[in-house]
């Protein structure tokens, strides 16, 4: 005999409803089939509502009954086109019975447990009859059987316990002497040793096919539902979850129990105590493998550590503290005595016994009742302040890993909370099972997604991080970055097992979000449809998005943007800077960022504020991370500037030099700031505090070659001008440097004793003589390279090299 139970989530439709039918008719050609079916999808909520709305003389209580009515008509006349007749009378006079119970309910304004299970009942009893009609129609000998006549219980209303004596016994001789093919029974529904209506619990019906099957004593259990079974994680929460081929019971406990809707918690026992295998199986994928559950399969070693994390929201968090509490005999017994007596379950326990403190976490609609009667049993030890009054924190969950397996590996709960930890997820109590088969924390239930996402990828995804990136300032180098990223992702989700996704963009205007990671083949229409730009509105969504692995970048020159970069770091939000800004700003607000980053566990990378993508920063860090010293910096700094003078002779005139440097787009969009060596100055700035050093910009001596006139311009016309007009003064220096022998290059040096940028005359055979066009250089003095310097040296500037500095800051940022 097959035990099959098809759940309201696949049976939301006529095409689904015809679905099951072809599975059992397929069953039924084999086996006797005995079938339990859940209410048509999303029909016990719709009841309830009715129920709720009636109560509170909401006339809209109609409505919802109409919209139930019109569910089940549509479902009947879809499944029996015709001569349907008999059936329709019976629903009709369902439905009428329904009508009465609502209006009663209205007129007398009272919904007492009883009478909600009376109601809730409704849907089972319909859809089952349904069925049962549809598929005699395919010349199957099927029969439906009204479980309220098989299952006994107590008279605990909304969830009642089972007798079992009594059920396996009606159960067993009803099956002895049934001879239909196929039975098909309500699941849910029961009646109590008294003939009231009881149910058995929110998805319950799972419950009515275990305790069929148990009693039967039948080789497997196979639940029915929308999923290909048990899956890693909820995978309406995690896209990345999977199905677990094979749990324990013990596992599957666990997992139902901290929150996986897929099984109802006490579905196991009764399988589990007749060892009958359970299979979970997607009604939409028939040929979808599912999860099997059966009894422990020792411990493989090859078995992974954790088999599957779940999650339960609305917890109210309970905590009890006191010096006085190791004093108070029987503490314990007597606070969960009183919880018991309240009939509260406990879902969460932990005892920290040299804070003297217990916390317990329960549903949040418990937690007033509880708060009153835990304070109330310990009233006279609260009065002599031997205790506090309980505490109540609302709007928390608890995620659990669970594994049989666990209790064999080392550091799962380390990996846990550094996954926690990594992502800026607050844990409020942590506990762990003494048989190790679960380790469960609890949270802030905003944070939720994200921690089912961080634990899954650390646990189950080993080989992919993603990495969410939000970029404010996508002019010529972010767009260079975005095709970057674009052309790059196949490659790194393969080679690196990096799933990088870009989630917002903003220029100065516009700013766009997508969740689930931007398209970037258009990107700049799907900025252009996007909400008005705002600096703290881009922070706003970065946060509620609340993502792991999220990265701020800065590809902006904006003071108001890099002010910002402190609350990004303060979220655990990594931030790339291209921004020279924070860093060469006062040593204590570049100090106070970094200090953040470590504080937070959130990179803080700038790699490209000087020679734009070559490695320059990232070789300092290395030398001084290895034990280095560095004891001189000698450098070409200024792409700009370089080009200025590579391209400036007799033969040219400066203005003209200047002008095509900054139509290129060598220079900032002010040519002074390159022309002044203020951009050079904070360049060997940030070098200097990297290698260690504290120091300011004005600790650092600036020989401008500028002359007065140009220095004292106020606008950028005004400036040029002045070129013009001092023509003479860079035709001298420029016929200087010829007569030695020289090259002009604009040079910053850091030594102890002094750190200064200014122009010189390079004379032939040093290693500034030959720097070309655009190119940067930097020489690393240290005690490990003393003599022979370690150089880096390229193109330090242009669009492309910058966006590829950023590129990998990213993934320096992704192999933190
Ligand atoms: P049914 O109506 O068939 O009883 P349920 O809605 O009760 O179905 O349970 C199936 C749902 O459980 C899935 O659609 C999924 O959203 C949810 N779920 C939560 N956690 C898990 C998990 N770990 N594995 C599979 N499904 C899960
Ligand atoms: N129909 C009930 C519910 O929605 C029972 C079930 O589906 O298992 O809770
Ligand atoms: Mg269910």
């Amino acid at each position: 005999m097959d035990v099959l139970k098809f759940g309201g989530s696949s049976m939301g439709n006529t095409k689904n409803i015809t679905k099951v039918i072809n599975i059992l008719e397929s069953y039924s050609q084999k086996e006797k089939v005995v079938c339990i079916v859940s209410a048509v999808g999303g029909i016990t909520d719709k009841l309830l509502t009715a129920g709720e709305l009636a109560l509170n003389k909401n006339e809209d209580y109609i409505l919802e009954f109409e919209n139930i009515k019109e569910i089940h008509y549509t479902v009947l006349s879809e499944l029996i086109p015709s001569e349907n007749e008999a059936a329709k009378r019976y629903l009709d006079n369902e439905l009428n019975y329904l009508k009465n119970l609502l209006d009663g309910i209205y007129l007398i304004n009272e919904l007492t447990p009883k009478t909600s299970d009376k109601l809730v009942s409704f849907g089972e009893l319909m859809s089952s009859f349904i069925i049962t009609e549809a598929i005699k129609l395919r010349g199957i000998d099927a029969h439906r059987k009204n479980a309220q006549e098989l299952i006994v219980t107590n008279s605990i209303f909304t969830k009642a316990d089972v007798n079992y004596l009594a059920t396996n016994k009606n159960i067993q001789d009803f099956f002895k002497s049934n001879s239909h093919a196929l039975t098909i029974l309500p699941g849910f529904v029961s009646k109590s040793n008294i003939g009231e209506i009881t149910t058995l619990g929110r998805g319950g019906s799972d419950f009515t096919a275990s305790i069929i099957a148990a009693a039967l004593k039948v080789k497997q259990l196979e639940i029915w539902t929308d999923v290909s079974g048990m899956y890693t994680a909820n995978p309406k929460l995690v896209k990345q979850a999977s199905p677990i081929e094979e749990l324990s019971y013990q596992e599957a406990m666990e997992l139902s129990h901290f929150g996986a809707k897929v099984l109802f918690p006490p579905t196991i026992q009764p399988a589990l105590d007749s060892e009958i295998p359970i299979l979970i199986k997607n009604t939409l994928k028939p040929n979808e493998k599912g999860t099997l559950i059966k009894t422990e399969s020792g411990t493989d070693s090859k078995k992974k550590s954790v088999s599957g994390i779940s999650s339960v929201d609305n917890i109210a968090l309970l905590t009890l503290q006191g010096n006085g509490m190791i004093g108070i005999p029987g503490f314990s017994k007597r606070l969960f005595e009183v919880l018991a007596l309240e009939k509260i379950n406990i879902i969460f326990i932990t005892q920290a016994s040299s804070e003297h403190s217990i916390c317990f976490g329960i549903s949040e609609n418990d937690a007033e009742l509880a708060a009153t009667a835990v304070d109330e049993e310990f009233e006279y030890e609260i009065s002599t302040r031997k205790i506090r009054p309980v505490t109540v924190e609302k709007d928390m969950s608890i995620v659990a890993l669970v594994g049989d397996n666990m209790k064999n590996h080392q550091g799962i709960s380390g990996k846990m909370f550094s996954a926690l930890g990594k992502n800026n997820i607050n844990v409020r109590a942590i506990a762990q099972g003494a048989s190790e088969k679960n380790i469960s924390a609890v949270i802030f239930k905003k944070d939720v997604k994200k921690a089912l996402n961080s634990l899954h990828e650390s646990f189950f995804e080993v080989k992919t991080k993603q990495l969410n990136v939000f970029i404010t300032g996508v002019g010529n180098v972010g767009e260079r970055l975005l095709a970057q990223i674009h052309q790059q992702n196949k490659f790194l989700k393969k080679e690196l097992h990096i799933n990088l996704r870009v989630i917002g963009i903003s220029n100065s205007k516009k700013m766009y979000f997508d969740e689930d990671g931007i398209h970037l083949e258009n990107w700049k229409e799907l900025l252009s449809s996007g909400e008005s730009a705002s600096l703290d509105g881009f922070l706003e969504k970065t946060n509620v998005l609340n993502k792991r692995n999220s990265i701020f970048i800065d590809i902006t020159a904006s003071e108001a943007v890099s002010d910002m970069y402190a609350d990004y770091l303060k979220r655990s939000i990594s931030v790339i800077a291209c921004n020279k800004i924070a860093c060469s700003s006062d040593f204590k607000n570049y100090k106070n960022l970094k200090d953040l980053s470590k504080k937070y566990n959130a990179s803080f990378l700038f790699e490209t504020n000087v020679g734009a993508g070559l490695p320059i920063i990232d070789t300092l860090n290395n030398l001084v991370a290895s034990g280095d010293k560095i004891t001189s910096i000698q450098a070409v700094l200024s792409g700009s500037l370089n080009f200025v003078f590579n391209n400036f002779s007799s033969e040219t005139k400066f203005y003209d030099v200047v002008k095509e440097a900054q139509a290129e787009g060598f220079t900032e969009p002010d040519p002074r700031i390159d022309l002044s060596g203020v951009d050079v100055a904070r360049k060997i700035l940030i070098l200097a505090r990297e290698s260690g050093y504290e120091m300011n910009l004005e600790d650092i001596t600036n020989k401008s070659f500028l002359t007065k006139a140009n220095l004292k311009s106020d606008t950028v016309d005004d400036f040029f001008e002045t070129l013009v007009h001092d023509e003479k003064h860079f035709q001298d220096l420029f016929a200087s440097a010829q007569k030695n022998n020289s090259q002009l290059k604009y040079v910053a040096q850091f030594n102890l004793r002094k750190t200064s940028v200014g122009l010189e005359e390079i004379p032939q055979g040093h290693p500034f003589y030959n720097l070309e066009g655009k190119d940067n250089i930097v020489m690393f003095y240290s005690q490990r390279y003393p003599e022979q310097p370690i150089i880096v040296k390229g193109a330090g500037a242009g669009a492309d090299v910058t966006a590829s500095g950023l590129f990998a800051d990213i993934i320096r940022v992704s192999n933190r």
